[in-house]
């Protein structure tokens, strides 16, 4: 497939749509045709990446096209680290955190000498007793 156009991306000189086709070359980079600024063929790593991650591509492509070039950086990576950390969830988080804690602790102490779990456990357990011992009497 030389040189087919293989998706679109809007032109950031001119704000038009181009075309974006993949270089049979060694390094697979991406270039694009625009309808007012031309063929744009340069291969930095930034623009490459750009074409790679915002181009909206063709829907009837065939498997492993297009190529990722050689120079892409990997964006996902960064975007998912970067996302979490974000001033509002951490604070939000933190606070949550603590209360929660704090109100566990409280119930602990409080119910602890009651011992009502520890009441259901022994009648649980009673019951499997006098079970076994019925079931054996029978
Ligand atoms: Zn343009």
């Amino acid at each position: 497939m030389a040189n087919e156009t293989l998706g679109s991306i809007e032109c950031l000189t001119c704000k038009n749509m181009m075309d974006v086709c993949q270089a049979n070359r060694r390094g697979h980079h991406l270039y694009t045709r625009c309808p007012e600024c031309k063929s744009d063929q340069t291969t930095g790593a930034t623009r490459q990446t750009r074409l790679w991650y915002e181009t909206k591509w063709r829907d009837d492509l065939p498997d492993g096209v297009p190529i990722k070039p050689s120079n892409v950086v990997d964006r996902v990576l960064t975007e998912t680290l970067t996302e979490p950390l974000t001033d509002e969830a951490s604070n939000s988080a933190a606070s949550d955190d603590l209360t929660e804690s704090d109100f566990l602790t409280e119930t602990l102490t409080e119910t602890k000498p009651k011992g009502s779990v520890g009441r259901l456990v022994g009648f649980v357990l009673l019951s499997l007793v006098v079970g076994v011992g019925a079931w054996k009497m029978a």
